[in-house]
């Protein structure tokens, strides 16, 4: 009896899900594990002003160096918020940022801004994104101006008071707030107006569309200048051609990123490329 076991067809796990749970199982001990073994790395890419084509930003994109190779956090970051994992891991990289983003301001003498990816459970976590929390991270020297918060549409979704505490602790202690993949979600722009917002980023699903004639390109000017009717600054994500980029200027997008510009890079490579003063900018 026991035999056929595995083979009723009432029996939940088929053996294709027994596999994926088990590949789960392994990845998720391992990534327990990879902040003590080093193994988590934050790459940069640069944010460009596109009313100067300078540099100011950059954003903070986290890596997962593994033995086997590097893997993407489109993979791993879901996998550490379902487990709550994202709030050490997020915790680890607002801590490494700021101790870059201090060295690299008095090595260089830079105004750079960077932007910190959060995730929902960071927020909905007792500890995480306090002003006891905040202080520190502050430890490492950071000037919070030099910090900027990158937030979803889906945590302005939760109805949670503690959540709008926490973000108005950041935008109190001078760091910015910046909603990412706008487009994707729900939110409408009249709805954004009740949370202090500074930056609006265009997901790159639009960004990639854009051509003179494109419905994207009416979307992208529309969102742009309502943004703008509440002060709200907007940067494009996913900017990879130049005509892209001379859409974006002729519409007013104020900032942009993409490979056109720089994919992400380890610290050094960034600061080498980027922050060097006979560097490109
Ligand atoms: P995101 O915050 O929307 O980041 C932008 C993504 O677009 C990055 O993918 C970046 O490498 C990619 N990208 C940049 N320029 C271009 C371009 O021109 N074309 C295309 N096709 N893609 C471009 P990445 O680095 O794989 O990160 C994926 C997502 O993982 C991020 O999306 C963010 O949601 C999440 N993530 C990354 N690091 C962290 C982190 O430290 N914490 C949290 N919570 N999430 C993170
Ligand atoms: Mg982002
Ligand atoms: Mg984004
Ligand atoms: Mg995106």
């Amino acid at each position: 009896a026991a035999k056929g076991k595995g083979r009723n067809r009432f029996h939940y796990f088929t053996p294709e899900m027994e596999v994926l749970a088990q590949t789960r199982r392994r990845t998720l001990e391992q990534l327990r594990e990879a902040i003590q073994r080093q193994q988590l790395e934050v790459y940069y890419q640069p944010i460009i002003d596109l009313s100067c084509g300078g540099i100011r930003k950059a954003e903070a994109l986290l890596r997962w160096n593994h033995p086997d190779g590097q893997i993407s956090p489109l993979q791993f970051i879901p996998l550490a918020e379902e487990t709550g994992l994202i709030v050490e891991i997020g915790n680890w990289v607002f801590t490494e940022v700021a101790r870059q983003s201090e060295a690299w301001a008095r090595t260089y003498q830079v105004e750079l801004q960077v932007s910190v990816n959060t995730s929902p459970a960071q927020y909905l976590d007792d500890h995480c994104c306090k002003p006891e929390w905040f202080e520190d991270i502050l430890a490492q020297g950071l000037d919070p101006a030099r910090l900027c918060v990158e937030i979803t549409e889906g945590l302005l979704m939760e109805p949670d008071q503690t959540i709008l505490q926490k973000l108005l602790m950041f935008r109190d202690n001078g760091v910015e707030v910046s909603l990412d993949d706008f487009g994707t979600g729900y939110s409408s722009l009249a709805y954004l107006k009740q949370f202090d917002i500074d930056y609006l980023k265009i997901d790159k699903s639009f960004v990639s569309n854009l051509s003179p004639t494109s419905h994207d390109r009416v979307l992208c000017q529309a969102i742009i200048a309502m943004a703008h009717t509440l002060g709200i600054k907007v940067i494009a994500e996913g900017v990879e051609t130049e005509q892209q980029q001379q859409l974006l200027r002729q519409i007013d997008c104020d900032f942009a990123q993409g490979y056109f510009y720089s994919r992400p890079l380890p610290a050094d490579q960034f600061a080498a490329t980027w922050l060097e003063p006979d560097s490109k900018v």
